[in-house]
């Protein structure tokens, strides 16, 4: 993927071209050591040269630059004791990337790998994931270096405590909503929302999503990725005559997304071989038995190498990233940023792979994407595929504001119809950019477009 035009003649797009490649300089000068976030904004300015060229009003009004700059980046100290009574201290951060749509949305990430560069790539997807749902949500995110492997029930729930006594102090129903994201599920936003309470008093519900059902969850938000991710796919299948039903999937991970991603593609007639978690992964030609991971990750919080324990057909490889040699008809990473390089792009096209949908944010290299796409695989962009998790998150803020529930058809339809629709604005805003069936391109421009006009409206913001 480059900034080469794609009609070099042309006087608009060249000095489009030199727009973004300048944005691009300047953003790698000002946020230097910060790989991820280049990645993620360079995938996107890749794809704009084209609404840029056609339409000058944003360049003029140095869209592109503000775009790029949260509106604000918040670290703070995380203290915690541990059960040996030892002090810790992680990092916290939280990102305020873009209000131009609504308050702030994205979800938290515990993992030892998150740093300002992580937080910022994640940030400025959800900028455009969150818009291409339709819902009034801008883009967050936020998240700790915190290792949750290893640590007991009371560690997890000092640390999650200590977090929000400071994170409580940026955040609120009108202001800005997380949410969970890799290591925070239920059980993270449960003792975040119990300390949120404590602290700010009343029952501000709406103040972080993916809540338990008991106290505001909404029904459907814990299915809600991954059941959307493979609702995108089979979208994107449909239109060139093909379908879930029969096929043969891979899907990375054993989480959240990847557990829901497996239970729809059963449903829907596909046979998953295989997950995986961050130390290795399991083939299964009877099907992975989906109840089985659910149990040993949410439950007794295993690694996947059990397994075969209760599977003995199974087979356990010692090796996450080697999951893409399996031979299959779709591929779904679910687990985590830049899993599928170049090199396990170019085995899963060897294989015959017909599509890939991202289910996990950014998890296919720039190179990788490329690769896809020059070999005619039908590809779906995390910003749309992934979307489904956050559009429920805004359904549940939307009851929690309304006092109401919905039942779980109610909710799943909702986001069916708002996978639909993610889709056909992605089919659109390619087609209209003159890059037809370029789906990441056509994300990419409509979420663009719907936040870059909302900003115009909003003035010099
Ligand atoms: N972390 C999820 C995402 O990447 C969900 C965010 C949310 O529900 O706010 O979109």
């Amino acid at each position: 993927m480059s900034f080469v035009p794609t009609l070099d003649t042309d006087n608009n797009s060249s000095k489009a071209l030199r727009y973004i490649e300048d944005v691009y300089a300047q953003l790698v000068a000002r946020n230097p050591q910060e790989p991820e976030f280049h990645q993620a904004v360079k995938e996107i300015l890749a794809s704009l040269l084209p609404i840029l060229a056609a339409e000058p009003k944003y360049q003029n009004q140095a869209i592109l630059e503000r775009l790029v700059e949260p509106e604000r980046m918040i670290t703070f100290r995380v203290p915690w004791t541990d059960d040996t009574g030892k002090i810790r201290v992680n990092r916290g951060y939280r990102v305020q990337f873009n209000s131009a749509i609504g308050p702030y949305k994205g979800g938290l990430r515990f993992h030892p790998s998150v740093n300002a560069s992580i937080i910022k790539f994640l940030g400025f997807e959800q900028i455009f994931k969150n818009a291409l749902t339709g819902q009034h949500i801008g883009g967050g995110k936020g998240g700790a270096d915190f290792d949750p492997k290893g640590k007991s029930e009371g560690e997890i729930m000092r640390f999650a405590q200590s977090f929000m006594t400071e994170l409580q102090n940026f955040i609120g129903p009108d202001q800005d909503v997380p949410a969970g994201d890799i290591g925070v599920g239920a059980r993270e936003i449960g003792y975040l929302f119990g300390q949120y309470k404590r602290i700010r008093g009343g029952y501000p519900a709406g103040v972080l999503t993916g809540k338990g059902i008991l106290y505001g969850g909404s029904q459907a938000r814990t299915e809600a990725t991954g059941y959307g991710t493979v609702y995108f796919v089979s979208e994107m299948l449909k239109a060139k005559g093909l379908s879930v039903n029969g096929s043969r999937v891979v899907i990375s991970g054993s989480g959240n997304v990847a557990i829901y991603a497996m239970q729809k593609a059963a449903q829907l007639g596909a046979k998953v071989v295989a997950c995986s978690d961050s130390a290795g992964y399991v083939y299964d030609e009877n099907g992975i038995q989906m109840d089985t991971v659910r149990r040993l990750k949410e439950v007794e919080r295993k690694r996947i190498s059990e397994y075969v324990k209760e599977h003995p057909q199974a087979t356990y490889f010692p090796s996450s990233s080697q999951i893409w040699t399996i031979p299959c008809d779709i591929a779904l990473p679910c687990a985590t940023q830049n899993e599928i390089d170049e090199k396990m792009a170019r085995t899963l096209i060897a294989n015959g792979v017909k599509a890939v949908g991202e289910g996990a944010n950014m998890p296919s290299t720039l190179e990788a994407i490329h690769l896809f796409q020059q070999a005619g695989i039908l590809f779906a962009p995390a910003k749309a595929a992934n979307a489904g998790g956050v559009a429920v998150s805004a359904l549940e803020m939307a009851q929690n504001s309304m006092r109401l529930s919905w039942s779980f058809n109610e909710v799943d339809a909702k986001l069916q119809e708002i996978m639909g629709s993610i889709y056909r604005q992605s089919v659109d805003a390619a087609q209209q950019y003159g890059q037809p069936g370029n789906l990441l391109a056509g994300a990419n421009i409509a979420g663009f477009k719907m936040v870059a006009d909302a900003m115009l409206a909003e003035g010099v913001v």
